[in-house]
């Protein structure tokens, strides 16, 4: 298992739109085996293939608590296919946006159908934070970010602080 390198805001690649599965070999396990390395250790409650630079419709999740066993969950071409009229609110934040949280407003269950690592298709019906962490995660497979759910302002305010942060770090890279 290999820790990657997390793929920030405004990079493009993270407005890029993530390939379908085709098949679940060795390559794909090592990819989520990866992908959760990566997401511990950031550490993150849930992460995107594209946010380490792969277009490939995946994602990892784990929403235990803090102190319970872990629940790595693996989602392989997710789909949603249900969303429920009442809504919830949580203060998101991203792996891919450091250290910006807003609240962002949607379905508060959902139902998704997705392929697990045995290559098995499966639906489940998610609520709760893991409904929440599921539309977020699925978001970045359509090159979608939780900031575009946030007021204009606000949203362009964050684009120019990681614009202007990712400048500066390059200017140090020289
Ligand atoms: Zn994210």
């Amino acid at each position: 298992m290999t820790i990657k390198p997390l793929i920030i805001l405004p990079d493009p690649v993270l407005r890029q739109l993530s390939q379908q599965v085709e098949t679940v070999d060795a390559d794909i396990r090592r990819l989520a085996d990866d992908m959760l390395e990566t997401m511990y250790d950031a550490p993150g409650i849930g992460l995107a293939a594209i946010q380490i630079g792969v277009p490939r419709q995946m994602l990892v999740i784990d929403v235990s608590k803090e102190g319970e066993d872990k629940q790595p969950l693996v989602f392989i071409n997710p789909k949603i296919l249900t969303t429920s009229d009442e809504l919830s609110v949580y203060e998101e934040g991203c792996l891919s946006i450091p250290d910006y949280y807003a609240e962002v407003e949607r379905p508060a269950t959902i139902t998704v159908e997705y392929i697990d690592l045995e290559g098995k298709k499966l639906t489940a019906k998610a609520d709760g934070l893991l409904a929440t962490c599921l539309q977020h995660e699925i978001d970045h497979l359509n090159g979608v970010l939780f900031i575009d759910h946030i007021s204009k302002l606000k949203r362009e305010m964050v684009i120019r602080k990681f614009t202007k942060a990712a400048k500066t770090r390059g200017a140090k890279a020289i």
